[in-house]
């Protein structure tokens, strides 16, 4: 597989960081996961735009303009030959001489950006969407920036371990009694027809997948509510799912142990997965 590095594609064995380097020492930096289908990215520009973002509220520089992002992205593509996939990049803040709290100079320490791409043949194509995926609850107990798109994943990675040793696929966190999200995508109930997930703000991500879902909704004629829910709120649904980049819009059946929908994937989050796939593949880059 070749991957990016600093400017160069590299053979994977022969990439290499620093082991001063901020990401590896202080989990300082942030990163995006772009799906690929039929060759082509999904949402380059929401997911270019909200990398800008992530970097802006950690005072870092983009080490390329989003033209160049595009490049690459499209350069590991075909070098890899990427047809059904994903693209992950990771920009850290560099490699300083010294580890030191404080924010190195980015002059004397320019940012340091990978991207690596994964094959993933059935990403589209995911008989877990048929059967619908189990969840439990666990409390959220990350940091209180988690619109920023960081690498410090240890608490969601513990999440998914909780899960798995529960028995089921994955976790959604809970603050103050209110579900804020899934370890690794946004969470969704559907109740008389409303489709209600919470609202922006720094408790959770701002998924890519959620903004094109939600505006795929309201173009259906769905109903949509931003607010928060409880999880006796989400037991008590008629369906619930979760979207994110590499799952797409993705059934919930059970939640702590209690069946929705007789443990069968909604007819809404079956719908608006059908539609994701449709439009996103028409508007891919
Ligand atoms: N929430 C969290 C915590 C995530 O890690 C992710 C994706 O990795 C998402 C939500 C979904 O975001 P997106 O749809 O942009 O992939």
């Amino acid at each position: 597989r070749t991957v990016y590095v600093n400017g160069d594609y590299l053979p994977e064995n022969e990439a290499k960081i620093s082991i001063f380097d901020r990401g590896f020492l202080m989990a300082d930096g942030v990163y995006e996961v772009t799906s690929v289908l039929d060759g082509k990215l999904i949402d380059f520009d929401g997911h270019a735009a909200r990398l800008e973002r992530s970097l802006g509220e950690l005072e870092m520089a983009s080490p390329v303009t989003r033209d160049a992002l595009l490049a690459i992205h499209r350069e590991l593509v075909a070098r890899n030959g990427i047809d059904q996939g994903m693209i992950y990049l990771q920009i850290t803040r560099g490699a300083p001489a010294d580890r030191d709290f404080a924010f190195p100079d980015p002059e004397e320490t320019p940012s340091s950006i990978v991207l690596f791409t994964q094959n993933k043949p059935n990403i589209a194509d995911n008989p877990a969407a048929k059967k619908g995926i189990k969840i439990i609850t666990i409390d959220d107990a990350r940091w209180g920036r988690r619109d920023i798109k960081t690498v410090q994943l240890l608490y969601p990675s513990m999440g998914k371990m909780m899960a798995k040793k529960a028995g089921v696929d994955d976790a959604w966190l809970v603050q103050d009694g209110f579900v804020t999200e899934g370890t690794s995508n946004n969470a969704y109930i559907v109740k008389g027809g409303k489709i209600i997930t919470r609202e922006r703000s720094h408790d959770i991500l701002h998924g890519i997948t959620r903004a094109a879902v939600l505006r795929f909704a309201a173009e259906a004629q769905m109903q949509v509510e931003e607010r928060n829910f409880t999880v006796t709120e989400a037991q008590e649904a008629d369906e619930a799912f979760i979207t994110s980049a590499s799952t797409f819009v993705m059934p919930v059946v059970e939640i702590d142990g209690a069946e929705l929908g007789g443990g069968k994937p909604g007819p809404v989050a079956v719908r608006l997965r059908e539609i994701y796939l449709e439009e996103s593949r028409k508007a891919a880059v």
